[in-house]
């Protein structure tokens, strides 16, 4: 426990200065496990597209990496810090959704001869409109990060249940936890360390963007973590957790606040302007982001519960 204690320590000292630099620097989390973090923002050519975290661990097999950052420069940087660690090869990379910020560095690790692993439903989104278009989009909002040369990367495994792999004596279960922030979510658990590599479903130090997830299926999967005795978690996004039961609980309780609130309101048939603005958010307000998102939850999630309601 002490051990842990340290080495989460360690690892908030190290966090709380990449927040501030703009390149990938890795930290340990637990024995043999780093995770690189993202700056708190949207992504902007300045940040090149560094929103999102990314989390590998080192075994006398190989490395095995998840989710690989907003942009393939940024992924070689992420290699090239796994390289100062280790000369051991990446093995594998899980990908814990296919949204942009975390998968437009695929590519580099797939030239370094990793091999990928993904959700099935994943190719969902590969073959979207959506993804050609957002992609397009990213190459003129993003660009230098983001270029003509910047392309999506398929899984070269589709999984559809959970899946232990093991490597160099760790044991990772893959564990699809979807539909909930998207319908391929994928969360790593490292029971040897008690680590959780959760993706998007846990949002720390930051309010979610809950999109067009259905926010009572996300509940229900923030339920199946709470079910894995973690002692560390890293999040899709903001600082590594040694508080896991608190974080994963202030995401649930998030969204249910949402879901109550709004679900009151469209039962009621108030109109979403006066229903948000006479509830409480000051539980919340204080969280970043919280000006950016928290309308566009409460709204979405308005009518999600009203359409429920019909
Ligand atoms: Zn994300």
């Amino acid at each position: 426990m002490l051990m842990f204690r340290s080495f989460v320590t360690l690892a908030l000292a190290g966090a709380a200065c990449a927040a501030g630099a703009q390149s990938p620097k890795a930290v340990l989390v637990a024995p043999d496990a780093y995770m690189v973090q993202g700056v708190s923002a949207l992504g902007s050519p300045a940040n090149r597209n560094f929103i999102s975290n990314a989390a590998f661990v080192v075994t006398r097999a190989g490395v095995v990496v998840v989710d690989t950052l907003g942009s393939p420069a940024l992924a070689q940087e992420l290699l090239a810090e796994i390289r100062r660690i280790t000369p051991a090869p990446v093995r594998y990379v899980i990908v814990t959704h296919y949204h942009a910020d975390h998968v437009y560095g695929l590519q580099a690790f797939k030239a370094a001869g990793a091999t990928i692993i993904a959700q099935r439903d994943g190719q969902l989104y590969l073959n979207s409109e959506t993804a050609a278009l957002r992609l397009q989009a990213s190459r003129e909002e993003l660009a230098p990060a983001i270029d003509a040369n910047t392309h999506l990367v398929a899984a070269d495994r589709w999984i559809d249940a959970p899946t232990t792999i093991s490597l160099g004596g760790v044991d990772f279960l893959l564990q699809p936890a979807g539909p909930a922030h998207t319908p391929e979510d994928l969360v790593v658990w490292v029971p040897q360390h008690k680590l959780l590599i959760a993706g998007d479903l846990v949002f720390r130090g930051r309010v979610p963007f809950v999109g067009q997830a259905d926010s009572g299926r996300w509940i229900a999967a923030l339920d199946k973590l709470l079910s894995f005795d973690a002692q560390v978690i890293v999040p899709g996004h903001g600082p590594v957790s040694s508080s896991a039961r608190a974080d994963l609980e202030l995401t649930r309780d998030y969204l249910a606040y949402l879901r109550q609130t709004m679900g009151e309101a469209a039962r009621n048939m108030d109109p979403f302007e006066e229903a948000y603005a006479r509830t409480d958010w000051s539980r919340f307000d204080k969280l970043p982001l919280f000006a950016m998102a928290n309308r566009i939850n409460a709204y979405n999630t308005y009518l999600l519960m009203e359409q429920a309601g019909r």
